[in-house]
């Protein structure tokens, strides 16, 4: 996105200019890290654009603001149209759907009342993890940053604190020159992504790293669990060790901003023949066929933008 920002933003309840979309210097969230956000995609459809599973993430939004005592002052309905509008104001057809929540300005005390103020962007955002990725799959590490431990900052809300663990093990990645990290529990398991979940296959079989093993409860992971399953191939839920990464038939990482991702190599070994193989394939079909039409969308998880 960089600089070229959208022209509109929602924010409290109203569309304005993007640069007017200011937040106080002292608001709690810029100094305690209390926000809690989604990441949503629209995608452009034969019966137009569609928001994915846009009902399933605002859920999500609202059990991190539950987690956090975070008073919610809109309705997911409300928060619903405001996304619609956010994108038809701006124009945008295939975009990324940014609605976060946090404390504003209203005490400096951990514990303080503070007001909750909302905001919904969205912008154009082509593969997260760089261009041609899903084609070509990405290089992985294993961080050397863990995940955070069981009942410290929990994994399960998508708050914006726990993004720091994100940015260590994402940067860290960068700096060594790979695509992207993946990080083990505090148990030394595997976990997931810097921003993603992990599917390993084993003889045609997707393996899961789950909700035990610090992860984001990903949507795009259930979407991908519920799209094998339909389709006849077995997905199985476990913790793995990481050695497991060294010999996997394929590795494929997931989200909604990273999409089907294959990983070519992990620590610079191989995954199979170094190349997205034939199951990472299959589920990078079913996926983005939700929104060619390929895929019958079964489950109505495509919500119209207009
Ligand atoms: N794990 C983390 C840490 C993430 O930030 C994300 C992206 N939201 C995911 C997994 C994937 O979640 P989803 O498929 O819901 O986008």
């Amino acid at each position: 996105m960089a600089a070229n920002y959208p022209e509109f933003i929602w924010q409290n309840g109203k569309i304005k200019p993007w640069a007017e979309a200011t937040v106080h210097v002292m608001a709690h969230a810029l100094h305690y890290g209390s926000s809690v956000f989604e990441g949503i995609r629209s995608y452009e459809t034969p019966n137009g654009p569609a928001i994915f599973r846009l009902g399933d993430h605002l859920k999500r939004l609202y059990m991190s603001a539950r987690i956090y005592d975070m008073a919610m002052p809109y309705t997911i309905d409300e928060l619903a149209a405001a996304c619609r509008e956010v994108i038809l104001k701006n124009g945008l057809t295939k975009a990324y759907l940014r609605p976060v929540a946090f404390r504003g300005l209203g005490g400096f005390g951990l514990s303080a009342e503070t007001p909750t103020d909302v905001a919904v962007a969205s912008w154009e955002m082509g593969p997260y993890l760089g261009p041609g990725v899903l084609e070509a799959g990405i290089d992985a590490c294993v961080s050397s940053w863990q995940r955070m431990a069981p009942n410290t900052i929990p994994a399960g809300a998508k708050a914006g604190g726990n993004y720091l663990s994100g940015q260590l093990i994402a940067r860290e990645a960068r700096r060594l020159g790979f695509g992207e990290g993946i990080a083990l529990a505090s148990t030394g398991l595997l976990s997931e992504g810097a921003g993603e979940n992990l599917f390993l296959v084993f003889d045609g079989q997707l393996h899961t790293t789950p909700a035990s093993a610090a992860i984001l409860n990903g949507i795009t992971r259930h979407t991908l669990i519920t799209l094998a399953r339909a389709n006849g191939i077995e997905v199985i839920e476990r913790d793995m060790p990481r050695e497991y990464l060294y010999l996997a038939d394929e590795i494929l990482m997931c989200g909604t901003a990273a999409e089907v991702t294959p990983i070519r190599s992990v620590d610079g070994k191989p995954v199979g023949e170094g190349k997205a193989g034939p199951v990472t394939r299959r589920m990078q079909d079913l996926y983005f066929g939700l929104f060619s039409g390929k895929t019958e969308d079964r489950w109505n998880w495509l919500d119209p933008v207009a």
